[in-house]
């Protein structure tokens, strides 16, 4: 049974009823609270238990037929919901929790179901041990065995064994085991209830982050890249004035009949015609000129003969359409309408729109500083011959590739030696001077780095397990009140898990609001392999088949190390958790990567 719908760490208690379970919990509730440990209890109770009371309008309503009642007052609300045919699971439970809200759940009943559970013992009921039988069992409380004890019955477990009288003890060894929870279940490749699902990840960071206040006005040519911080509104009207699409000759729309016209001037771009057109009367009109009063009709200069200042035109008089080949003064744009909301990236169209509205600067948010470092002892810098056992820092130069397309501004902090006082200093420094930081390596179940301990002591960070591969470690939080991305080692995990989780947070920031990372469907050409359970990125290559068909196909190994596989690849093919290997043939999404890398 797998408990997917929780993200917190879930601890149970199990014990023979008479052992004082709720008693204890009364006294260590209160004690983790003092910890700072937000709890939520799940709690299982006989068939036909009841909160309301008979009488209550609530009670009333549901009576009345009402299968869920939720009901709210200024400080708590409780819904209550009537499963007559069959008891929730578990499961679906935790899935009701806030979990947002707490840090750990604790959990009085559900014993038949595996999730770790501390046991509780008390000689006086003379009960068997139960952590001979029950695998999830973590430690056991009991008190002190009467001297009559016999000694086969204190148990040779090698389980920690805590007393029961002690809730001091008991908060200490629960801090513990929460701190090596993700340690404990790392190890456990299956749906654990402690992963993070991609989406979940990528909403909790997005919730965090909030778009800079930090705004400038730069000239046109600082423009490209960066993001709109107001509303753009067409100071004019375009086209300024009504002008001609083509090169030829302007009449009246009430005087397409005639025969022969009259040539009474000529009109070039940049230029006008003073006069007011007369019937009878036409204008050779250069494209772009302004239309002159009274015409508003373009007829070809192919359609048409000048004899000596007598024009007549081949044309069908039917063909000729009133108002044809003129551009209307606003016709693209109205004066005083918007023309780009705040939170639109500027690219070459945006570009060239500003100048042909006459803006020679706009108001921009400031590009964000990002400080950036690489941690673990074997990480040398390229240019100097390499040591044993060393490998050269691959990650900050990828990064810091990514970070110049996204136009950040970079604060390199190199290779960070592996000391509690490096990292302080540098995460200290890097926090003062930057709007977000980011490192790499040291981060995953069982690193031995001091990069945790140190982000542990200056900041409010969670170290994550993500259902993804690769890029399942990932730490993500505040150092003040400065976001920090503790990225993976390997260098693919490290691309992934920065165009997964970082771009979309640095785009945020950036006022980037509308921006969507790009997916397509293509058909794979090979069998993607993938585990249920995690969303897997394998390096892809797509193409368009001979049939017109988007086709896709692996770069080959996949190892989390292997950059050349990012390097050949033009996209990720994502396949989703609830999806086993996608076979020759099936449609997969695919993440094009030419315009993020
Ligand atoms: P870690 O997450 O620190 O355990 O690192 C995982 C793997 O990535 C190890 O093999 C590291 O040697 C490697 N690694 C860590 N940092 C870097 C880096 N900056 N450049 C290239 N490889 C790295
Ligand atoms: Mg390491």
């Amino acid at each position: 049974m797998s408990l997917s719908n929780c993200s917190l760490p879930i601890l149970g208690f199990a014990a023979f009823s008479g052992t004082g379970k709720t008693t204890l919990l009364e006294k260590l509730i209160p004690a983790l609270v003092e910890k700072g440990i937000r709890i939520a209890m799940v709690k299982h109770a006989h068939h036909d238990f009841d909160v309301d009371k008979p009488g209550k309008d609530s009670y009333r309503l549901r009576k009345a037929g009402a299968t869920q009642m939720l009901i709210s007052s200024r400080y708590r609300h409780a819904l209550m919901t009537e499963t007559p045919d069959d008891e929730c699971t578990l499961n679906q439970l935790l899935g009701q929790l806030d979990q947002n809200n707490a840090d750990l759940v604790l959990v009085e009943g559900f014993k038949h179901q595996a999730f770790p559970k501390i046991e509780l013992h008390r000689w006086a009921l003379e009960k068997p041990w139960l952590h001979p039988e029950d695998p999830n069992i973590v430690a056991v409380a009991c008190d002190e065995p009467p001297s009559s004890a016999p000694s086969f019955a204190l148990s040779s477990t090698s389980l920690p064994r805590l007393d029961i009288n002690d809730i001091g003890s008991l908060v200490g060894f629960i801090q513990r085991w929460m701190e090596s929870h993700h340690a404990q279940t790392a190890t456990c490749d299956s749906l654990s209830p402690t992963m993070l699902s991609m989406e979940d990840g990528k909403s909790q960071i997005l919730a965090a982050i909030s778009v800079s206040k930090n705004t400038e006005t730069c000239g046109l040519n600082e423009l490209p890249n960066r993001v709109f911080a107001v509303d753009i509104v067409a100071p004019v009207n375009v086209p300024s004035s009504t002008n001609s699409a083509m090169d030829g000759y302007a009449i009246r729309s009430d005087d397409i009949e005639r025969e022969t016209y009259r040539l009474v001037g000529e009109v070039f771009a940049g230029h006008h015609y003073a006069e007011k057109l007369s019937a009878g009367e036409c204008v050779r009109i250069m494209t772009g000129a302004p239309v002159p009063e009274g015409a508003n009709t373009v007829i070809m200069r192919e359609q048409a003969s000048n004899d000596n200042g007598t024009v007549s035109f081949d044309t069908d008089k039917g063909a000729v359409r009133a108002g044809q080949n003129v551009r209307q003064a606003g016709e693209d744009l109205r004066k005083g309408s918007t023309v780009f909301h705040a939170g639109k990236r500027i690219g070459a169209a945006e570009l060239g729109m500003m100048a042909s509205l006459g803006f020679d600067s706009a108001e921009v948010f400031k590009p964000i500083k990002v400080a950036l470092f690489s941690t673990g002892d074997e990480v040398q810098a390229p240019g100097i011959p390499a040591k044993s056992h060393c490998i050269y820092d691959a990650n900050r130069y990828t990064l810091r590739a990514m970070l110049t397309k996204l136009g950040c501004e970079i604060l390199d902090f190199g290779i960070i030696e592996d000391t509690e006082a490096a990292l302080n200093d540098t995460l200290l420094a890097a926090t003062k001077q930057a709007d977000m930081v980011i490192s790499s390596g040291g981060v995953s179940v069982g690193d031995a780095d001091y990069i945790k301990t140190v982000l542990n002591q200056l900041g409010d960070i969670n170290f994550w397990r993500v259902n993804m591969r690769p890029g399942r470690p990932l730490a993500f939080g505040t150092l003040g009140d400065k976001p920090f991305f503790g990225l993976p080692g390997n260098p693919v995990a490290v691309m992934v898990t920065f165009l997964q989780f970082v771009e979309p947070a640095i785009r945020k920031m950036q006022g980037d609001v509308y921006w969507q990372p790009e997916t397509l469907s293509a058909i794979t050409q090979e069998r993607i392999r993938s585990r249920r359970g995690r969303t897997e990125y394998t390096r892809g290559i797509y193409s368009i088949s001979t049939n017109g068909q988007l086709e896709v196909r692996s770069t080959g190994s996949q190892g989390s190390g292997i950059l050349r596989s990012m390097s050949e690849a033009n996209c990720l093919i994502e396949v989703a958790p609830n999806v086993d290997n996608a076979e020759v043939g099936d449609r997969v999404s695919i993440i094009p990567l030419a315009s993020r890398l």
